[in-house]
């Protein structure tokens, strides 16, 4: 069959699944194109919702036109894929066949309540944050359980709302990717904020419904609102019985196929089977959107299916970071300082390779980019 006339169907409605409609269209595929989205809010952005739209500064979420791609648009859930047959079938119970299919539904927030209590609070979409920010804004304690970036992200936005924040962890804030040395710094930064930090190895329950404090080993804590940012899992219910998912999500090669031929995976969802762990970043899910939409196509993709960009704000703090991760050690520091929470930094690995850190200096990306391939040399 000619590339034209193939049915593709996108499971999904976020920016995988929105860059593998684009690029797909734009690599020259006529036929037809159908996306099937859960999210009752369409295609948007989810990097702001968790700094100024949380905030309070943005009040809606950024959201993408598809218009001009002339697409087909399901808002309904998938269900399950029979991928003999190629068909995906959703809630409503609505049969879509297809050619080719990229798989793109990303992943959920992570929860810890128990089965049957009610009341977590997680924030992974826009309904999430809708539902938060009130609550946060007549609130004046806030419990936070994970340090990682979303938990450090939603702290923040606490502390810049002048609420008192706890977060709770294992590892100290962002210890597990950017190591001790940026950890230490981000410590040393919320001194200076309203946000402290409880370690504990015991298992966080939380405590309540609605959801009114946490508990662990002896100790309650309570406050006017608590969140989980426990990680994610990747959205691969849909798919059991197809033999693509596994425990980690759904395995591709270096072109984003999946174990089936004619099926690809894109974002969060995915991880690169070499790799054997998913990297659920922006910068990931673009250049993995445009993979799968290239090679569903039969044609070269343009880019590697990796990037390893990615960007926090943590504390009035812009972080960007290109390069391998986890860090370890102390870093070369090629600008600024730390201590004055403006700097350019330089790790270096055991295998040659280097991660540049733009630690809340004003940095085109494209700058560290060539820095990391150049080793802290900057060229023209
Ligand atoms: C609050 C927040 C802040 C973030 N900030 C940053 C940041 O600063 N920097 C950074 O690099 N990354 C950040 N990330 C990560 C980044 O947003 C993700 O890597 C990216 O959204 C992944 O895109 P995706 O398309 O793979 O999946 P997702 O964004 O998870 O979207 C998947 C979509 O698929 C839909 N879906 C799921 N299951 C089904 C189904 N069965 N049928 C139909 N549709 C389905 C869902 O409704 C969802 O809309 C952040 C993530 C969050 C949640």
């Amino acid at each position: 069959m000619s590339s034209s006339g193939r049915r593709i169907v996108i499971v999904g409605d976020s920016i995988a699944a929105c860059t593998a409609a684009r690029e797909l269209r734009a690599r020259g595929h006529k036929g037809s194109l159908t996306m099937i989205g859960a999210d009752a809010d369409g295609c948007y952005a989810r990097p702001p919702l968790s700094k100024h739209v949380l905030k309070g500064e943005a009040v809606e979420a950024e959201t993408w036109d598809l218009c001009d791609l002339d697409i087909t648009t399901i808002v309904d859930r998938a269900v399950s894929t029979d991928t003999e047959n190629r068909i995906v079938t959703t809630a409503a119970g609505t049969d879509v066949p297809y050619d080719r299919l990229i798989v793109a539904t990303g992943a959920a927030a992570r929860r810890i309540a128990a089965p049957d209590q009610a009341g977590e609070t997680v924030l992974r979409t826009f309904d999430d944050v809708r539902s938060l920010r009130p609550r946060l804004d007549a609130a004046q304690t806030a419990i936070v359980v994970g340090a990682g970036f979303l938990g450090m992200e939603v702290a923040s936005a606490c502390a810049a709302r002048g609420i008192a924040v706890t977060v709770v962890d294992v590892d100290p804030p962002l210890q597990r990717l950017l190591g001790s040395f940026l950890s230490d710094a981000i410590v040393a930064r919320a001194e200076a904020s309203s946000v402290q930090f409880v370690r504990t190895n015991a298992p966080v329950a939380l405590v309540g419904e609605p959801v009114t404090g946490i508990e662990f080993a002896d100790t309650k804590l309570a406050a006017d609102v608590v969140v989980t940012c426990a990680g994610d899992v990747p959205q691969t219910d849909w798919l059991d019985g197809a033999g693509i998912a596994d425990r980690i999500g759904v395995g591709v090669d270096y072109l984003c196929a999946t174990a089936i031929p004619g099926v690809f995976a894109a974002g969060d969802v995915a991880y690169a089977r070499a790799a054997s762990r998913r990297a659920p970043f922006w910068s990931n899910a673009v250049a993995q959107g445009k993979v799968a939409a290239a090679s569903a196509l039969g044609l070269e993709p343009t880019c590697a299916p990796t990037d390893d960009y990615f960007w926090t704000e943590i504390l009035g703090l812009s972080i960007k970071v290109v390069g391998p991760l986890p860090l370890q050690g102390e870093p070369t520091v090629l600008e600024g300082s730390v201590d004055d929470g403006s700097a350019l930094l330089q790790w270096n690995h055991e295998d040659g390779r280097a991660t540049i850190v733009a630690y809340g200096m004003k940095k085109a990306v494209g700058l560290l980019r060539k820095l990391a391939r150049n080793n802290g040399v900057p060229t023209t």
